[in-house]
């Protein structure tokens, strides 16, 4: 589910067939998977669009949203959470480097709004909040922002998992942070081990320490309980809705 956003003309809709160039696992739960595009072999689409993967044999089909940014147009990347183990995460765990897929794309409004719009004229900040695997379409966002728009507004991400075994992408996130002064990255575990410097609890408990709401771009992305009680926070604290943004997972 998706909020509307306004934003320029939309990419085209095709059907894609991919082939898995290479998959790297992340930790126990999590995977990146990059597929070559083969026909067609490039795509346009927006930062924080998602695609639909089709899961042989079961008439399934799942959304992935998309975690490389729109600058690498010959091939797509994708991060995978194993834990539901249904249809879509099974298939893609056994899926092997060189086997083809068939993906609908790009879909969804979970898009940046540049800062010369209508709407990036009332979103001087963006703050960006994710749980667990919701933090694909980021990947591609951050980079897109930072790199190839170059937008200079402050860029928040605060990402939650539950323990540090489950970290991935802190090096690249740190990396950039590093790079570009105008991004912070804000880690948060709700189980993480004693010595842990970080933010300990949940996304929301980070939020609600926020001091200023206004003038802020909220994107929030992962499970629906999340969405629901950050949406709640953010109406209460007086942000409008449509400065509200939101893709719920599951
Ligand atoms: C717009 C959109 C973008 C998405 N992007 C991604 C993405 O980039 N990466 C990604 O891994 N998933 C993403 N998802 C979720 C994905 O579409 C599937 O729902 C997920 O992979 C589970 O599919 P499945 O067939 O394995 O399990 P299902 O048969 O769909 O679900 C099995 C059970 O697991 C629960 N469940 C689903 N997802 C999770 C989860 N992450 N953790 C715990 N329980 C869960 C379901 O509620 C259900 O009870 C996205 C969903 C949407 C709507």
């Amino acid at each position: 589910m998706t909020n509307q956003a306004s934003s320029p003309a939309k990419p085209a809709l095709q059907i894609f067939k991919a082939k898995l160039a290479w998959r790297k696992d992340l930790n126990t739960n999590f995977a990146e998977f990059k597929f070559e595009l083969l026909e067609p072999n490039r795509i346009s689409f927006e930062a924080g669009q998602y695609l639909l993967l089709e899961v042989p044999e079961t008439g399934h089909q799942r959304s992935y949203s998309i975690a490389s940014p729109p600058s690498l147009d010959h091939a797509i990347h994708l991060l995978v959470d194993f834990t539901p183990q249904g249809p879509g995460s099974k298939y893609l765990q056994s899926l092997k480097p060189g086997e083809e897929v068939k993906m609908i794309a790009p879909l969804g409004r979970f898009v940046i709004s540049d800062q010369d719009s209508q709407i990036g004229q009332t979103e001087k900040k963006i703050v960006l909040l994710a749980t667990g695997s919701g933090i694909a379409p980021y990947k591609s966002m951050i980079e897109d922002r930072l790199i190839t728009k170059k937008d200079y507004r402050p860029l928040t991400l605060i990402w939650g998992l539950r323990y540090e075994s489950d970290q991935f992408w802190y090096d690249d996130f740190s990396l950039l942070a590093s790079q570009h002064p105008n991004f912070s990255f804000q880690p948060v575990l709700s189980r993480p081990n004693e010595g842990w410097q970080f933010h300990k609890g949940y996304v929301t408990d980070v939020l609600s320490i926020q001091d200023d709401f206004s003038e802020t771009g909220y994107f929030l992305c992962g499970n629906g309980s999340m969405v629901k009680d950050a949406r709640e926070m953010l109406t209460q604290k007086g942000v409008a809705p449509e400065n509200i943004h939101f893709e719920t997972f599951f």
